[in-house]
């Protein structure tokens, strides 16, 4: 059995209490590492380690332009090693390797955009009036705790540490529980290129036992998190006793509209790749399939006849399509949705475990149709292969069902009507809005969600936003006392 440290001030570490939990590969169940359990204790030497690198070393004194330097270093770092990182990625969370591949290219791509942008950041003057100077500095946040899911392992680590490193900050990160190995395999990367010791710690552990500490410690001044919605409900409230800055990106019930003119052979593809990429282990999976009444028969029948082509296979197999759930508990969660669907809407493809495989956390691509917006099936976010197909009337009956939702991340809407298609655009209560596809994801436009999918934005110079503070500096340019009393 290998254990795989963690990496705390720039040394490997175990637990203070040298305990350890088991990871999996999710296509045979076997436990394939152990990595340590941290709990508050630990947590508090990482976030020490941050606070000490954040206020003294070489950090602070890091230009912009070095700290740009060091991301370029490290994007090139993960490139020639990527081969290895997908693998690993692929094994740990079971998604297939030509999208783990996609991944790792993405996380380098995340690096260099923001050791690009790190130099580029720029305070105002202000126009105030009086003989004076007013101008602003831009300057890091703090530590920045940041909590991350399963399902892009990786590319969540970059998306949370790119910014905040070019920022200034320094981090504490913790992977989840399931997947953190690729992060564990960067962090032997990090002292070579020249990252001082505590600028960057990654922390392992479970939810309760590491990541709340994290949010609840003083000397954090910023939580990232991308996870389920209860999570983050309760570190807005944990974040409140120390009024924390958070951003929060917790996932939806994303709609995926289909109009009756929208090209019928690409809208059939989108509505797949919409819900079943990455096991439609996804935060913008677009599980709720919204199509127009006029087409609503042949496109369900078309859907499922196409998904009978997925290829389900062992995540290294380049042949396959979708790979096993990530864990025993996502796999029981989803088979309980499974089961829900049948009582709540009509079966058209899966809707049970995949017989081909007798072991792994496998699942058949499922199709619920018929589905009222109302159900379980369409209301509550699943995170696995389970699509719920709704018929509408026209467009307001689009966008009213489309909108009826807590959530708010993404949306896509597929027309060659282009006065149509913008005033979808325009009425959805999303963050992201596809037009004719669904999932591009780039680090050059903004990330996050409406409503209870979060608040705050990833990617692009809204990222970086995220990790400075603001300090208005006032310059006197009158030489007379005020002149008051
Ligand atoms: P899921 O249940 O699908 O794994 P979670 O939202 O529980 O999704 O997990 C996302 C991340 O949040 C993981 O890194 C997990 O360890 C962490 N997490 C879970 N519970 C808490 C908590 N109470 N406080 C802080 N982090 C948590
Ligand atoms: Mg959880």
């Amino acid at each position: 059995m290998t254990r795989h440290r963690m990496y705390i001030n720039g040394q490997r570490t175990e637990s203070h209490r040298s305990a350890w939990f088991p990871v999996y590969d999710p296509s045979t169940e076997e436990i394939i590492a152990e990595v340590p359990d941290s709990d508050a204790s630990d947590i508090d030497r990482a976030v020490q380690a941050a606070a000490a690198a954040f206020a003294s070393g070489p950090w602070p004194q890091t230009t912009a332009q070095d700290r740009g330097r060091l991301l370029f270093k490290l994007a090139d770092r993960i490139r020639a090693h990527a081969p290895a990182l997908a693998e690993l990625e692929s094994r740990n969370c079971g998604k297939p390797i030509v999208e783990a591949e996609f991944d790792i290219n993405d996380t380098a791509t995340c690096f260099e955009y923001y050791g690009g942008l790190a130099n580029k950041v720029m305070g105002h003057v202000n126009p105030v009036p009086d003989n004076a100077l007013s101008f602003t500095l831009r300057e890091p946040v703090g530590v920045a705790g940041q909590i991350i899911p399963w399902n892009y392992p990786l590319l969540m680590a970059a998306w949370k540490l790119a910014p905040a490193l070019a920022a200034g900050c320094t981090c504490v990160l913790k992977p989840a529980e399931q997947t953190p190995l690729s992060a564990l395999e960067i962090a032997g990367y990090f002292e070579d290129i020249g990252f001082p010791p505590g600028v960057i710690n990654i922390v392992t552990g479970f939810g309760e036992t590491a990541g709340a500490p994290l949010v609840a410690h003083p000397a954090v001044s910023k939580i990232a998190f991308t996870g389920s919605a209860a999570v983050g409900k309760l570190i807005v409230k944990s974040a409140a006793d120390t009024v924390k800055r958070v951003t929060l990106e917790l996932g939806g019930k994303s709609p995926n509209i289909f109009f009756a003119d929208a090209d019928f052979e690409a809208a059939i593809d989108g509505a797949l790749f919409g819900v079943f990429i990455n096991q439609g282990e996804v935060c913008s999976a677009g599980s709720r399939i919204l199509v127009e009444k006029s087409i609503y028969s042949k496109f369900v029948e078309a859907m499922v006849e196409k998904s009978k082509r997925i290829r389900l296979g062992a995540p290294l197999d380049r042949e396959t399509k979708m790979g096993p759930l990530v864990s025993r508990a996502q796999y029981d969660r989803v088979r309980q949705y499974q089961e829900l669907g049948k009582t709540e809407a009509r079966l058209a493809a899966g809707g049970g475990r995949a017989a081909s495989h007798a072991r792994g956390y496998y699942v058949e691509p499922t199709i619920f149709a018929d589905v009222d917006n109302n159900a379980r099936i369409a209301r509550e976010e699943i995170f696995g292969p389970v699509a719920a197909v709704i018929p509408f009337d026209g467009e307001a009956d689009a966008i009213r069902i489309a909108n009826d939702t807590p959530y708010g991340l993404a949306a896509a809407v597929w027309s060659r009507d282009i006065f149509r298609a913008f005033r979808i655009v325009k009425a959805l209560r999303a963050g992201i809005v596809w037009v004719n596809h669904m999932q591009p994801t780039y680090v050059e436009a903004p990330w996050g969600g409406y409503k209870q999918s979060g608040f705050g934005r990833e990617l692009g110079p809204w990222g970086i936003e995220e990790y400075l503070e603001t300090k208005q500096v006032y310059i006197n340019l009158n030489e007379q006392p005020i002149g008051w009393y």
